[in-house]
């Protein structure tokens, strides 16, 4: 397995890379910054009904190995090959589409927008890895994901990347869950699947940027595990907190027992396990308290002030709209601040509609965008007050542990732990007698 989780990482990046150099040649993607809009092609293809039911059982089938593996049998080897599996058949044979992730947007789409018909495959594909989260913990993550997969796969010598810097990256994920939301809502744009990193792999083709990007992650992957998921996926915000109240999770030692050997700690490379509280810490001080007090007093303050930043971000955040778009283009070209016609404001003009119109519909998109943009920093500026106090909170462990938000349940940790290592030595004597 060793000399696979090697060889493995390459070949998908020489693969990945190849593929998407000829494909450049052969396809050269479309200028996007000209005013095209992507077509909905960006919501998931059609897929016949039976081949969705087929996506959705083998999502169902592939969860419950999983959490077989990595709960009930402990077992990383088994982890380690449906993770392939899931490249191959969510990646490379479904196109990364439709994916959990990507469905945040669909299913908030459906919420906002009565005449939007939500997909059946959506709503499983968004329900089910929740629902498992619930009793398993993110078993999901651990083999099933292809965004999560092909970053598995190319982790060749991790590093520990900081616990402040962890954490602060970490709120990446809020601010893009909150975006993708607010843009589904506004029927502005689904920017997930936009800017998914990993989907040109999967298909051959995508702007020069997002490859990039991808590229990029995969290199930095090889070191920092999982760089997407820890610092950028918006459905781990859903799974994080789905995780708190998993019914079954990981445990390093059998059975949650622990040596404090701290083995764990080095073996997980996505910095998901915590430490025990040291006997000699001190108990909590009055300094303690007055933070804990002082966090919680302040909470509104914070929720309000990030609310007002929030507002801000209208103006940037409305011209991901198509309609305002073109709005600010026919108010420039009518203005002669620029100079000839784009595609879409030909067209505009060809179809003879007066502008009017158009710009009161910008306008109140914008405005639209001006409560959104409230409601957003107003949920970041809630998740900052949050981390705020919990982090005040002094926590008491006795054992190292596996975050129940954080570990990706990939089963790393077992075997690092010596009374993990000492119980399968027990097992195999007992298979042989
Ligand atoms: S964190 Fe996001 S991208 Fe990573 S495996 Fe989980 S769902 Fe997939
Ligand atoms: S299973 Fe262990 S190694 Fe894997 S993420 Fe969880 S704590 Fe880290």
């Amino acid at each position: 397995m060793n000399i696979m989780a090697r060889i493995i990482p390459v070949l998908i990046l020489l693969a990945s890379l190849s593929g998407w150099a000829q494909d450049v040649q052969r396809f050269p993607p479309p200028d996007f910054e000209s005013g095209y809009t992507f077509p909905m092609t960006q919501t998931p293809a059609p897929r016949g009904v039976v081949m969705s039911y087929v996506d959705i059982a083998v999502l169902f089938a592939a969860l419950s190995l999983a959490s077989y593996f990595s709960i009930h049998k402990r077992n990383r080897q088994g982890v380690f090959y449906l993770t392939i599996f899931s490249l191959l058949y969510f990646g490379f044979y479904r196109e990364g589409c439709i994916c959990a992730i990507g469905a945040i947007q669909n299913v908030t789409l459906a919420l906002f927008d009565p005449n939007y018909s939500l997909p059946l495959a959506a709503v499983a594909f968004f329900l089910l890895p929740l629902f498992f989260t619930l009793f398993f913990g993110r078993v999901f993550c651990a083999g099933v994901c292809p965004l999560g997969a092909i970053q598995d796969l190319v982790l060749i010598k991790p590093m520990q990347v900081p616990r402040w810097l962890h954490q602060a990256l970490g709120m990446l994920t809020y601010v893009y869950f909150g975006a993708a939301v607010l843009f589904a809502a506004m029927g502005s744009a689904f920017i997930i699947c936009k800017y998914d990193p990993f989907v040109s792999f999967f298909r051959l083709t995508g702007s020069i940027t997002v490859v990039t990007l991808g590229v990029c992650l995969l290199i930095i992957g090889m070191f920092i595990g999982r760089p997407y998921c820890l610092y950028l996926c918006p459905y781990s915000v859903l799974l994080k907190a789905f995780g708190q109240f998993s019914q079954w999770r990981v445990t390093v030692g059998p059975g949650g027992d622990c040596v404090q050997c701290d083995s764990c700690e080095d073996a997980c490379p996505f910095n998901a396990i915590t430490k025990p509280t040291p006997d000699d810490a001190p108990p909590p001080s009055e300094v303690d308290k007055k933070r804990l007090v002082l966090f919680s007093v302040l909470a509104p303050v914070v929720i309000l002030v990030a609310a007002w930043a929030g507002s801000f971000s209208a103006t940037p955040f409305s011209q991901m709209d198509y309609t305002v778009r073109l709005a600010e283009r026919i108010a420039l070209e009518d203005a002669g601040a620029v100079e000839g016609f784009i595609d879409a404001s030909q067209s505009f003009r060809d179809s003879g509609q007066p502008a009017a119109p158009l710009f009161e519909s910008a306008r109140r998109i914008r405005e639209q965008y001006v409560w959104g943009g409230w409601i957003l920093g107003a949920f970041l500026g809630f998740v900052i007050a949050l981390k705020l106090i919990w982090h005040s909170v002094q926590q008491t462990r006795i054992a190292y542990e596996a975050d129940r938000s954080d570990c990706l349940a990939c089963g790393r940790c077992y075997c690092s732990c010596p009374l993990e290592r000492k119980r399968l030595k027990q097992l195999k004597s007992a298979s042989f007698v």
